[in-house]
């Protein structure tokens, strides 16, 4: 399973998801602040 960083461009978090984390984003928005999330917005995290 890959991990993804999430970062919101409306509240600026920063946030580690997994691949089902990073599907609930994409359909129901910023788990901050409810914006909508395109997959731009995630960036592939590399595991140490
Ligand atoms: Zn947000």
């Amino acid at each position: 399973m890959s991990t993804h960083l999430f970062v919101c461009p409306e509240c600026t978090q920063e946030i580690e998801v997994n691949d089902p984390m990073r599907e609930a984003i994409l359909s129901g928005g910023c788990p901050v602040c409810a914006a909508s999330a395109e997959a731009a917005y995630f960036e592939a995290v590399s595991e140490h």
